[in-house]
């Protein structure tokens, strides 16, 4: 039985994965955000048609992401004429 579990821990692999399955996003959620810059936005909408889940909108002539809905791919980065979009 001991091909189940980690030799230098002796954690089985099985709840190792589960710790992963379970950490990883949530370690991507806090570490990596994309976001416009509203003062350097001009309001060109040329970022809103490129997102592939529809997380971006434009409230007041300024590009805003909703990042509950943001998936994070950087699509939308290239997009922007003036750079107003951010990765970080
Ligand atoms: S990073 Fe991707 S999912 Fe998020 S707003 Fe930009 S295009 Fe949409
Ligand atoms: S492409 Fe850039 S400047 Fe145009 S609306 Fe989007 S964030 Fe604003």
């Amino acid at each position: 039985m001991s091909f189940l579990a980690c030799r230098p821990c002796g954690v089985p692999w099985v709840l190792k994965a589960g710790w992963l399955y379970k950490y990883v996003p949530r370690i991507k959620e806090v570490t990596f955000v994309v976001k416009v810059i509203a003062d350097e936005c001009v309001g060109c909408e040329t970022c809103v048609p490129v997102c592939p889940v529809e997380a971006i909108s434009m409230v007041d002539d300024v590009a805003l992401i909703d990042q509950d809905t943001c998936t994070e791919c950087e699509a939308c980065v290239p997009s922007c004429p003036v750079e107003a979009i951010k990765s970080e």
